[in-house]
């Protein structure tokens, strides 16, 4: 069901490339977005309908979901999933309010000052994936940073749903209402980056797109990327689960097996220096896979190159593999795991000890859950309130302090052979680059 690789004896040298990893081939996917995206660049609206039609198969007369129609799937919501997604939202403003910035001032010298200002991004658009599962929890994840960010225009985006009547899935226009969300589109995949980045009829252009999403939405934002800004490149989903012989195995399996649910490339990677616990997880398996709805989608990302147990001989040389394999979601199932976490350099989110598993990540930690995936966690972070800020340097400096630093940009700017920057400076004092003594 799962493979094995055995690293005992000594790491490979070149470990980030021997561990298990999805093939997942965006530049490929660039060739067939790029048209995709151009098509709705020159033709907006009725080509984001089209687009909808060939990729969705479903026929909508407009993107915009009306008002009515995402304040009535909330009122049709089943009162435990309000009150879930309402305890989701608390949990997750609580972390994310707490990320907010306050504008710094550093004093360089007296009469010379910069300022830091973090100012949000004026509007931004929210990807919320809809293909194989619905994900009312990343409306959250998406939605509350950038609130708390204080973006003040925001619009959200979700494939159109056949059995939904080409609106969105219900929960998903539900969790918008929650929020305050009113513009929300029903568009999936790499039409709806287009549509934010190029902007159509029915949707003004954004400034930045975030959001996890198949291949062909990380595609679109790789292509779009300039035009928009962009989080991470949040693809599909991995899990790494780093235990030692004192996990308890329903555990680690049962972890293993919630993320492989999301999708057949999902990966799910076991590094354990405990061949007891090894073969316990791969007898445990099989039962819980075959008891549980998604059984087939599991096995194969089970199965697949991108999942497997790695055997190792020690702690210590698990954090060097789950460092080179800088996973999405790292969940530390050691003897003291809050001290082995502290060690972990790279990782999306990790997940301490044995009552904190990925699956209270995804909705209700408070933490967010669209994090970096494919290695990217060694050089970027989930999406956070700082996704969605931009720190602006106000420089202000008076006739003295400029006079005090003449001297020396003139010399750099000699040194460069950009003689006109300093120029600009002496143009100030009557060309004369002032001594200190005079200042
Ligand atoms: P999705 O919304 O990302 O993609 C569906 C859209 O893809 C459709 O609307 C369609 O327009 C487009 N599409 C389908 N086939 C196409 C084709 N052949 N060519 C061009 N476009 C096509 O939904 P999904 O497919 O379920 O993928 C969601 C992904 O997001 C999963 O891989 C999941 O693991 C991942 N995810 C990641 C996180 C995270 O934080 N990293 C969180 C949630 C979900």
């Amino acid at each position: 069901m799962i493979s094995r690789i055995d690293m005992r004896g000594s790491l490979p040298a070149n470990l980030r490339d021997v561990l298990p990893r999805a093939d997942l081939d965006v530049e490929a996917a660039l060739e067939k977005v790029r048209p995709i995206c151009d098509e709705v660049r020159h033709r907006g609206a009725a080509a984001v309908r089209e687009l909808t039609a060939r990729f969705d198969g479903v026929e909508i007369q407009q993107a915009r979901v009306p008002r009515e129609a995402i304040q009535a799937a909330l009122r049709q919501l089943r009162p435990e999933v309000v009150a879930a997604l309402e305890e989701a939202i608390r949990r997750t403003r609580l972390v994310h309010r707490d990320q907010r910035r306050a504008d710094v001032t550093t004093k360089v010298v007296p009469g010379g000052t910069v300022t830091e200002r973090w100012v949000p991004v004026d509007r931004v658009g929210l990807y919320v994936p809809g293909g194989r599962a619905v994900y009312p929890s990343s409306v959250v994840m998406n939605v509350v940073p950038a609130q708390e960010a204080g973006v003040e225009s925001l619009a959200v985006t979700s494939p159109a749903q056949k059995e939904h009547g080409g609106l969105p899935h219900p929960t998903i226009l539900a969790a918008c209402a929650l929020l305050g969300v009113d513009e929300v589109y029903s568009v999936g995949g790499a039409q709806a980056v287009a549509m934010f980045a190029y902007g159509t009829e029915e949707c003004p252009a954004v400034s930045m797109v975030t959001g996890p999403g198949n291949i062909w939405v990380a595609a679109a934002k790789r292509l779009l990327k300039g035009r928009i800004g962009i989080d991470s490149e949040a693809g599909p989903t991995e899990i790494a689960v780093l235990a030692d012989d004192t996990a308890d195995p329903v555990h680690v399996a049962a972890d293993l097996i919630s993320q492989a649910e999301h999708d057949v490339i999902a990966a799910s990677v076991l590094v354990t220096d405990s061949v007891r616990l090894a073969e316990a997880v791969e007898k445990e398996l099989p039962g819980q896979v075959n008891a549980t709805r998604h059984a087939q989608r599991i096995t194969e990302a089970l199965g697949g190159r991108q999942s497997g147990i790695v055997l190792v001989d020690s702690i210590e040389d698990g954090l060097k593999v789950v460092d080179a394999y800088a996973a999405e979601h790292l969940e530390i199932q050691t003897a003291d795991a809050a001290a082995v976490a502290a060690r972990v350099r790279n990782a999306g989110a990790i997940f301490v000890g044995p009552y904190a598993p990925v699956s209270l990540g995804d909705y209700l930690a408070g933490s967010n859950h669209v994090l970096p995936t494919g290695g990217c966690a060694c050089h970027s972070s989930g999406l956070s309130v700082q996704s969605f800020l931009r720190g602006i340097h106000v420089v202000d400096y008076t006739r003295e302090a400029l006079a005090e630093a003449a001297e020396h940009v003139t010399v750099l700017a000699d040194a460069e052979d950009l003689p006109a920057h300093g120029a600009a400076v002496r143009a100030r004092f009557d060309w004369q680059v002032p001594s200190r003594k005079e200042t």
